[in-house]
C-alpha cells in the first residue's frame, strides 16, 4: 500500500517544497493549511501534475488550524477517508513567527506562538501515533529553527517555542525508539520564504554575510534534509537536530 505523508503548513514556503518532493516520490500527500485556501489549492493542482494523470487524487488539501485539537482530529479522519489508512510520515512544519521587543509581547502573542508552534506538534503527533505504533514503523520530522538553538533578539517567544520543539523531539524519540518510530528535527537557518519577506535588503545582506556558505538558504535546502531523514537511509537516526543553516550555527 502506498505510504501517506502529512505536511502541516504544506501550502506555502518550506512545506510546499517538502510536499512537492513527496508527491514526486509517489507518496499520498496531505497538504495542510490554515488560512490561505487559494494557495493550498494551487499547490495541490501543481502536485497532481507529477507522475501523470493516474496520480490524480493522491494529493489532497486539508484545512485545519493545528493549534485546535478538534480540527487536527478531523484532519486525520479525512486523511483516513481519502487515502484509506493512517499517516506514515508526519512533517510538523506549520509555524508562525513574530518580531517584537520582549516588553511588547502580550500574553496573547505568547499563547498563540506556543499554541501553533508547540501544541500543533503535540496534537499532530498524538493523532498520528496510534497508526505508527500499530505498524511498528513511522517517521516524525519536526521543523524547529536555529533560533531555538541560540535565541534571536526580538523573537523571544518564537525562539522559546522552537527550543521547546527541540526538547519535544529528543524526549519523544527516546519513548518511541522501541516502536521503531524515528523522531528527528530540522533547525533551518535563514530561508527565503514569506516568513522573511518583511526583512529589508540590507538585513538580508547582513544575514548572508554572517553565513559561512555566503548565501541565504532556500526551500530546496530544507526539503532535501527532510527527504533524507524520511528515507530508509536514516533508519538508525533518531532524536537528532539537523542544522540546515549554511554553517551559521555550528
Ligand atoms: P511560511 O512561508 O510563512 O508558511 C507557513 C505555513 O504554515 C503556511 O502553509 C501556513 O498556512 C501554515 N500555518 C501557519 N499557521 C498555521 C496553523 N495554525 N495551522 C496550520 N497551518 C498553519 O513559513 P516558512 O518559512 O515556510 O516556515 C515553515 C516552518 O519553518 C515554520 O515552522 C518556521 O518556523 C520554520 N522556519 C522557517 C525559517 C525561515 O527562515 N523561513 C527558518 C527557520 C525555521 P496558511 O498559508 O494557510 O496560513
Amino acid at each position: 500500500m502506498q505510504k501517506t505523508v502529512l505536511v502541516t503548513g504544506g501550502s506555502r514556503g518550506i512545506g510546499k517544497e517538502i510536499a512537492v518532493r513527496f508527491a514526486k516520490a509517489g507518496y499520498n500527500v496531505a497538504v495542510n493549511y490554515c488560512s490561505h485556501e487559494a494557495e493550498a489549492v494551487r499547490t495541490v493542482n501543481l502536485l497532481n501534475t507529477f507522475g501523470g494523470a493516474f496520480r490524480i487524487d493522491n494529493v489532497t488539501a486539508i484545512r485545519a488550524d493545528v493549534s485546535d485539537p478538534d480540527q487536527v482530529q478531523s484532519m486525520f479522519e479525512r486523511i483516513h477517508g481519502t487515502f484509506g489508512g493512517g499517516v506514515d510520515i508526519l512533517i510538523n512544519n506549520a509555524g508562525i513567527a513574530q518580531q517584537k521587543l520582549f516588553s511588547d509581547i502580550s500574553e496573547q502573542d505568547w499563547d498563540r506562538m506556543f499554541d501553533v508552534n508547540v501544541k500543533g506538534v503535540f496534537h499532530c503527533c498524538q493523532c498520528a501515533l496510534p497508526h505508527m505504533i500499530h505498524r511498528k514503523a513511522g517517521k516524525i520530522i519536526n521543523i524547529s529553527s536555529m533560533w531555538g538553538q541560540v535565541g534571536a533578539s526580538c523573537e523571544v517567544h518564537y525562539s522559546a517555542s522552537k527550543a521547546a520543539v527541540i526538547g519535544f523531539t529528543k524526549a519523544l524519540a527516546k519513548e518511541l525508539g522501541p516502536s521503531n518510530i524515528q523522531v528527528n528535527c530540522i533547525a533551518p537557518g535563514v530561508i527565503s520564504t514569506d516568513m522573511n519577506s518583511h526583512l529589508d535588503e540590507e538585513t538580508m545582506e547582513s544575514l548572508r554575510q554572517d553565513t559561512p556558505l555566503e548565501r541565504i538558504g532556500n526551500v530546496k535546502d530544507v526539503a532535501s534534509a527532510v527527504m533524507f531523514l524520511a528515507s530508509k537511509e536514516a533508519d538508525f537516526i533518531t532524536g537528532q537536530i539537523l542544522g540546515v543553516n549554511g554553517g551559521m550555527i555550528i
